[in-house]
């Protein structure tokens, strides 16, 4: 598989699996823009790490993706930077757990406009350049929780159940373009997302984050391990691949059987 001359745009890969994601496409040979918070001169070493170790070209965007605007001209800004975008991968997103009756309305809004409304934003922006040169591929990140649901987690697993529904419309309506549309749904990767809801509980609970790991991850997955970054970016990059070139529509679960309950 190669994806030399392609361009990935990667939402949320200063950290964790967005960042797996983008490493694993430029190691197919693609060109990545990164996209996501953090310490400027940590980004900056991040877009050279992986510029050197993969022969690519690099940028990055600090769009904050709640905000509309910014996603468009982030798309833009990506084909200034690097010609056009043929690789979309929507992975940025946050948590917040809380019983519907005590959910701020606030925290329902940030996560609705960032872990779908920005889906939507960014499908829209990138698929008139796809359809023109008749090749495209788009990556949703989704998670078991757009399948099924958890306890304290309505906002997350509303927009989650949305980005598949999103997904599968897309795939419908791109299925002759030459553009496929997935979702990739992760079950636990021990990212930063996913280790502060564990220093939480285990702070909650008055236990040993590491004592914890075990029953948080059997509470949910019969496999008792978590799923690397590069393992979810190894799936993306397959769905690059001309091998995936029917696959579409598809919400593909890489979650140590979580959902096969
Ligand atoms: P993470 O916290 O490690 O990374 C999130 C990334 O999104 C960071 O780069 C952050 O800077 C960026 N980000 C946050 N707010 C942003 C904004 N407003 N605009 C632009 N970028 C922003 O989290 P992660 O665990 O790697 O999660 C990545 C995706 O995977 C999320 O959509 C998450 O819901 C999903 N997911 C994670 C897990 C898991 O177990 N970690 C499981 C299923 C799905």
């Amino acid at each position: 598989m190669s994806l030399k001359g392609k361009v990935a745009l990667v939402t949320g890969s200063t950290s964790g699996i967005g960042l797996g994601i983008a490493r694993a496409l430029a190691g197919q040979g693609a060109d990545v823009m990164l996209n996501g918070f953090g310490d400027a001169a940590q980004i900056a070493a991040l877009q050279g790490e992986i510029a050197v170790a993969s022969g690519v070209r690099t940028g990055y965007s600090p769009a904050d993706l709640s905000q509309p605007s910014q996603i468009a001209a982030m798309v833009r800004e990506t084909e200034a930077a690097l010609g056009k975008v043929d690789i979309l991968v929507n992975n940025a997103g946050i948590q917040f757990v809380a019983p519907i009756a005590e959910f701020p309305e606030a925290q329902w809004d940030r996560i609705i406009a960032l872990n779908l409304s920005a889906v939507f934003h960014g499908m829209k922006a990138v698929i008139p350049g796809m359809q023109a040169r008749r090749w495209g591929r788009i990556i949703n990140i989704a998670s078991a929780h757009g399948l099924v649901a958890s306890a304290n987690k309505v906002a997350y697993v509303a927009a989650k159940h949305g980005v598949v529904g999103a997904t599968k419309v897309a795939a419908v309506e791109l299925a002759n373009d030459g553009i496929t549309v997935n979702a990739i749904s992760p079950g636990w990767v021990l990212t930063p997302l996913v280790q502060k809801q564990l220093d939480d509980r285990a702070a909650r609970e008055g236990r040993d984050v590491e004592d914890l790991k075990h029953a948080f991850l059997t509470e949910k997955q019969p496999m008792a391990q978590f799923s690397k970054p590069e393992q979810i970016g190894a799936l993306a990059a397959f769905l690059c691949s001309d091998a995936a070139s029917t696959i579409t529509g598809a919400p593909l679960s890489i979650d140590g059987g979580w959902v096969a309950q």
